[in-house]
């Protein structure tokens, strides 16, 4: 989608700190980080939001590929969390789907 700012991001026609891609998934720093470590892992392709998804294997690899950026990052052992924030209460703001990738202190339960 052309006025979507994650399809811009993964065309790399935004700017954005990409700690790892592949041919179907981006990893990049959030903007405003809330934790230490703070990134985004999107599909190349898009979707909506968790609710629009219907491949299985697009979202199965994103929670993979969002582990192996934990691991790149050094928090896969002492622990992360992983969000997929969906439509409004869910906090989701950018209705491309992305995992949160959150780690490097302590997460706090329940969040807000
Ligand atoms: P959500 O609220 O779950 O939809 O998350 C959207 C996230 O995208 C927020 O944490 C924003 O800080 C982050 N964000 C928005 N624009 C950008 C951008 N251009 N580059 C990196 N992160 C962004
Ligand atoms: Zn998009």
């Amino acid at each position: 989608m052309t006025d979507c700012m994650f399809c811009r991001i993964a065309k790399g026609e935004m700017p954005a700190t990409i700690v790892n891609q592949d041919d179907r998934y981006v990893a990049f720093r959030d903007i405003h980080p809330h934790a230490p470590a703070h990134i985004l892992v999107i599909p190349r392709e898009h979707v909506r939001s968790l609710n629009e998804a219907t491949d299985a294997a697009l979202v199965g690899g994103l929670l993979l590929f969002a582990r192996d950026v934990a691991q790149a990052e050094s928090i896969g052992t002492a622990g992360y969390r992983v969000v997929l924030n969906t439509n409004g209460d869910g906090g989701q703001t950018v209705f491309h789907i992305h995992a949160h990738v959150m780690g490097g202190r302590a997460m706090k339960w329940p969040p807000g």
